[in-house]
């Protein structure tokens, strides 16, 4: 039997547009990954009269609850007291509870637990305890006439914490399926041209599932199996990702992997490889990517920002009469700045950005958009250049820095890098 869930965050600040409901988020993509169906997500202010008007409409709609926010100890008799009002259970203390909450004040705040957030410590009788590794509000989970109520502290990082640790075994054991869910990364295809491209054959399918997520400058593909066992749900997906590949080629470069970067450290790593950064319009944002990574030190060398021109020319050894003759933002500078990052650092791949992210038109008159990236290796120095036409100028340069791992990623698995 399919489960529908109602999600009903609670919090004024919602309401008055302080904060945006990215909890209503997080919670609706784990319950699609777990094969549920979420057909409603209600906000609420801090009112108990209107939280309980929303959980009377909810209950009769939804099979599972879940609410977020309000179980701190200044709203505490908001959220869980009209909750077990509603449900008809009864709350009661639980001294383990408080004792955690007291000894995360005084271990990790260095200061007495106030005495209000004992009702932090109340939560309905039999209920599952979710506790708080990150925070004082405990959540839990009770099952009252066939509807599961869920309830989520508002601060993200708890609440998300916990929908990993307690939240999803919950949800998990509700069902007799095991789901699995794989990400399948693209990047150089937008996503009205994967659609284009996928859509008959998504469409059709009922399990599995294909799903396109756009993220900037990139396509998430999300494939979903529901089966009686993890394996069959695995092999369920392998046809899958076959026919992705097959339909798209290798504008792929992953599954269930966090980015280009990612997969390039992986490569470098396999290879015995290392990789310097020579930047100028994306001004370190792919050494911030790189070195985000746990470990990159075995691969990444290091970077240079190299934004003034004579940055380039007496840092990066860029030959001023190439400067002179193509301006910075040229296929012939980049070429000479993935190179000299290579002497700089000592890197075997060395990769570089120069563009013109805007607002305005480089002093040559090259327009905004045009970014040409550069990279040097053992079998040679090569160039792409990108026109991503008129967009913001953190857009240019987060697609620029996309650009500088998909061509490393590409020389590194023997495709062409130049175009896409
Ligand atoms: P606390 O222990 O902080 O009192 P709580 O469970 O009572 O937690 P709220 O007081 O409702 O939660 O919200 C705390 C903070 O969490 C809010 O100020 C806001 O920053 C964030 N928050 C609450 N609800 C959401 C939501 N739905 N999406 C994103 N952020 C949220």
């Amino acid at each position: 039997m399919s489960h529908t869930a109602e999600i009903i965050a609670v919090g004024t600040e919602l309401l008055l547009g302080n904060i945006t409901n990215t909890n209503a988020r997080t919670l609706s993509e784990s319950l699609s990954t777990l094969g549920i169906n979420v057909f409603w997500h209600t906000v609420v202010g801090d009112n108990p009269e209107r939280l309980r008007e929303a959980l009377e409409i909810a209950r009769r709609r939804a099979d599972i609850i879940l609410t977020t926010g309000g179980l701190g100890p200044t709203y505490d008799d908001l959220t869980k007291q009209t909750i077990c009002e509603t449900f008809h259970q009864k709350l009661v203390l639980h001294p383990d509870i408080l004792e955690d909450i007291r000894s995360f004040y005084e271990s990790a705040l260095h200061v007495p637990m106030p005495e209000n957030n004992t009702q932090q410590a109340e939560l309905p009788e039999g209920c599952t305890v979710f506790d708080n590794p990150v925070g004082t509000a405990p959540g839990c989970a009770f099952e009252a006439d066939g509807v599961h109520v869920l309830m989520f502290p508002g601060p993200p990082h708890e609440m998300e914490t916990m929908l990993r640790r307690c939240g999803e075994p919950y949800l998990r054991k509700l069902s007799k399926e095991v789901i699995v869910s794989r990400d399948i990364m693209t990047f150089g295809m937008g996503e009205s041209s994967v659609d284009e491209l996928l859509h008959e054959t998504m469409s059709k399918m009922t399990n599995p599932t294909l799903a396109t997520y756009a993220k900037p400058s990139e396509v998430r593909l999300r494939a979903t199996a529901k089966a009686a066992t993890e394996e069959e749900a695995n092999a369920m997906l392998i046809p899958v990702w076959e026919m992705v590949c097959k339909t798209l080629g290798n504008v792929v470069y992953g599954v269930d992997v966090s980015g280009l970067a990612e997969v390039c450290y992986a490569q470098l790593l396999r290879r015995g490889l290392t990789l310097a950064t020579a930047e100028s319009c994306t001004g370190g944002m792919a050494a911030e990517r790189m070195t985000a990574i746990p470990g990159a030190s075995k691969v990444y060398r290091g970077g240079v920002v190299s934004y003034w021109t004579s940055v380039k020319a007496e840092v990066l050894g860029v030959p001023q009469e190439i400067l002179d003759a193509y301006g910075a933002v040229s296929e012939e500078t980049a070429r000479a700045m993935a190179e000299g990052v290579c002497r700089v650092t000592g890197a075997d791949v060395g990769v570089s950005v120069t563009g013109v992210a805007g607002p305005d038109p480089d002093e040559r008159g090259v327009p905004v958009g045009i970014v040409y990236i550069g990279l040097a290796t053992p079998e040679g120095t090569f160039c792409r250049k990108m026109d991503s036409g008129r967009r913001r100028r953190d857009r240019i340069q987060g697609l620029a820095a996309n650009h500088a791992f998909d061509v490393v990623r590409r020389w590194l698995t023997g495709l062409p890098v130049e175009t896409i």
